[in-house]
């Protein structure tokens, strides 16, 4: 019922010479509009809304989230309205993101920060909305338990053994659901794209399946100063990791933690004969967004060919 997945082994000098293998999951591939891991967050939810009789799926996010973006052609394609509750009552409806989800028939309604967060927050809220309307609510970065049970379906594919699997993460449902999924000798090394104050390893606990005895670990070295944020150094990265391997990044979540991974191999985390798999969890929709930025202040852009 998923689509198959792409498993590419990559084949730089750096991993022969330190002798790890090193597999990246093309889940950006799942679809080209409902990208990676949204595709298999929103799979379940898409499936109960309709089961609950409802016609429109609400959600909140960002000016820029792949999450917003995901929701509007998911709804489109599932024969659903969307409505799209923006942060920030000057998030400008013309950049790429926001184009792209009106253009799925998305309808936004840009609110000011505080308002958004307290409506965001407000489950009660969300409860009425969910029982006296025909919208089915799904919280920021669509996190929530059938989102988690998507994602314990990225293992689905796999016909080798690895020792670790990593993936990035913003709310941690995606790499909870990866937890969830592994055999229990693979090792999860989850990736935060957020200063983590500390809450995620919270957050993470709670979406696990109960009595877990999966080995799991967050690296929080890697997000360069917050979420969102970008620098030389990694706009670098991503260019050369391209055009070493033809696979784009995302620059806020996956260029992040394919940074960090690699560090880590130089350093010597992994010792040799370790076999490592990273989950392209996609986001490309945001490389646009963050190149008209970068634009902006004369930097070096991601020199992808993007649609
Ligand atoms: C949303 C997103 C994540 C983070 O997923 P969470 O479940 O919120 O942790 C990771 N990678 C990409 C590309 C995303 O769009």
């Amino acid at each position: 019922m998923n689509p198959p997945v792409q498993i590419q082994e990559l084949t730089f000098d750096l991993l022969k010479q330190k002798k790890v293998q090193l597999f990246i999951q093309r889940d950006d591939l799942l679809h080209p509009h409902v990208s990676g891991n949204k595709w298999r967050k929103l799979k379940y939810n898409v499936l109960e809304a309709k089961k609950l009789g409802k016609d429109t799926l609400l959600t909140f996010g960002g000016a820029f989230s792949n999450h917003i973006a995901a929701t509007a052609a998911a709804a489109q394609l599932s024969g659903l309205r969307s409505i799209g509750i923006i942060r920030g009552k000057d998030a400008d409806p013309e950049n790429p993101t926001l184009k792209f989800a009106q253009s799925c028939g998305m309808e936004l309604v840009m609110i000011d920060r505080s308002q958004f967060r307290e409506l965001r927050d407000n489950q009660w809220a969300g409860a009425v909305l969910d029982s006296y309307s025909k919208a089915y609510v799904l919280p920021e970065g669509g996190s929530n338990k059938l989102a988690v049970k998507g994602c314990s379906e990225m293992v689905e594919d796999w016909s080798e053994q690895y020792d670790f699997a990593c993936c990035a993460l913003g709310t941690g449902a995606t790499f909870a659901g990866l937890v969830n999924g592994v055999p229990e000798n693979t090792r999860c090394l989850g990736f935060p794209a957020i200063k983590d104050q500390g809450y995620l390893q919270g957050e993470v606990e709670e979406f696990l399946i109960e009595n877990n005895s999966k080995d799991w670990q967050l690296i929080r070295d890697y997000h360069f100063g917050k979420y969102a944020k970008v620098n030389d150094e990694l706009i670098q990265f991503m260019n050369q990791f391209y055009k070493e391997t033809g696979i784009p990044l995302d620059p806020v979540y996956t260029g992040k933690m394919l940074f960090g991974l690699i560090d880590m191999i130089q350093n010597d985390y992994f010792p040799a004969e370790t076999k490592i798999i990273a989950i392209h969890t996609g986001g490309l929709q945001g490389v646009a967004g963050i190149n008209v930025q970068l634009a902006k202040k004369g930097k070096e852009l991601l020199n992808y060919p993007i649609d």
